[in-house]
């Protein structure tokens, strides 16, 4: 008979040497080897798959917008006999991306004009963004800031710690501080302790955390020794980045599983994209490996106007059908929120499905999950803080 566990880890597979049959195992595991490794150009990719006529003119044109990059144990998840694989289509450049449409942008979220230091970016009131690499373990071709990632596009990354140290410093209102790219994860043990030395000891920032791809492209770097450097300087959350199920593999399970246990809380956040995951029942399947892999999904976003990614790019409305397929019909830690990020600089908008068919000043009149109508009565506006009262006022009278 098979144990719980057993049963339950058959939706985790390895791909595992795949493409790369004759590499010595220790190779394989060493994170180095992998990024060594990587597959970067038109040669090395069509030594491997036959790729469509869109693909390769896309690799052709990708060289001087966002390079092409895929670590090994990222690229064995390709299923070379389809060109529709939802792993292909996030990594393997298309012509499209040379296309572009009005509404695109170069800065979608309008982070350049939010930048009071190079590299941090502050637009909330109390948590910034610290931009602290410009390259990641692979590329993702829909990459909201892809105008400075991977060292070709239109600008370059110039950090400045020091400067950046200092206004956090002269900032007490800063709480929170957000180590992205980049990916963070790709510094060495000791650039990343430094940082986090130098964040750690201005007091009144209280939560750190990292927005990081490294767990699914670069499992293999996500070392004891890493893990125990990081724990040094909790409480420290992670980001993760996951659009497929098949993305959760063995050895990523295990890899966010060493995270975890090490005392890192681990959220996860989607993009939506066409082909990929603008499905219920693939979001569904991802959400739950989720949960398994002790990660809680945190959001979804709404595709960016990035130059070149209208074939990416889903409805709004497809997100909102996600999601109502998902709030009710499963587990709540299993939901995610689904955001857009406002085009231009407004910051994350939660786009919910419509659950509240009436409100005034005697009553809610909402919906479940399965379509039912009840009611609950409003308490007295008096109740209200002068703030809600206006808030709740322009609502029920614009
Ligand atoms: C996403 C983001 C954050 C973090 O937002 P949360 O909703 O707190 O996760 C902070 N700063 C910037 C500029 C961001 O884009
Ligand atoms: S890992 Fe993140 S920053 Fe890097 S290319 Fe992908 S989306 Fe962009």
């Amino acid at each position: 008979m098979h144990s719980l566990a057993e049963t339950a880890d058959k939706r985790f597979l390895s791909f595992a040497p795949g493409f790369w049959p004759n590499v010595n195992p220790e190779l394989w595991n060493d994170w180095k080897w992998q990024l060594k490794n990587r597959v970067t150009n038109l040669q090395q990719l069509e030594q491997k798959i036959a790729l469509t006529r869109e693909e390769r003119a896309g690799v052709i044109l990708s060289g001087n917008k966002l390079a092409l990059a895929v670590t090994p144990h990222f690229f064995n998840l390709i299923d070379p006999e389809d060109p529709n694989c939802p792993i292909r289509r996030q990594v393997v450049p298309r012509v499209e991306e040379s296309n572009r449409s009005p509404a695109e942008m170069a800065d979608p979220c309008g982070e350049d004009s939010h930048m009071p230091v190079p590299g941090l970016v502050h637009r909330y009131p109390d948590r910034v963004l610290f931009l602290v690499t410009d390259r990641c373990a692979a590329y993702c071709r829909y990459c909201t800031r892809s105008r400075v990632v991977s060292g070709v596009g239109e600008q370059e990354l110039h950090t400045d710690f020091e400067e950046a140290y200092r206004y956090l410093e002269a900032h007490t209102e800063i709480r929170d501080v957000l180590l992205s790219g980049g990916d963070a994860l790709l510094l060495s043990d000791d650039k990343l302790r430094g940082i986090l030395r130098r964040l750690r000891a201005i007091e009144h920032i209280e939560f750190v955390r990292i927005g990081t791809r490294v767990p699914i492209f670069l499992p293999q770097r996500i070392t004891t020794a890493l893990c125990q450097m990081l724990q040094e300087f909790h409480p420290l959350w992670m980001s993760v980045h996951v659009n497929h199920p098949r993305e959760l593999t063995i050895e990523v399970k295990a890899a966010l599983e060493r995270l975890v246990n090490h005392g890192i809380p681990l959220g996860n956040q989607s993009v939506l994209l066409k082909g990929v995951n603008d499905d219920l029942d693939v979001m569904r399947a991802l959400v739950h490996k989720l949960v398994m892999c002790r990660v809680r999904p945190y959001y979804i976003y709404q595709c960016d106007l990035i130059h070149g990614s209208a074939h990416l790019r889903t409805s709004v409305a497809k997100g909102i059908e996600i999601i109502e397929g998902l709030r009710g019909h499963t587990t709540g830690y299993a939901v995610p929120q689904f955001v857009i990020d406002a085009p231009g600089g407004g910051g994350k908008v939660p786009i919910n499905p419509g659950y509240i068919l009436y409100h005034d000043h005697e009553k809610i009149v909402i919906r479940n999950y399965e379509g039912k109508i009840f009611e609950y009565p409003e308490q007295e506006m008096a109740e209200y803080s002068g703030h809600q009262a206006e808030e709740l006022d322009e609502f029920l009278y614009s």
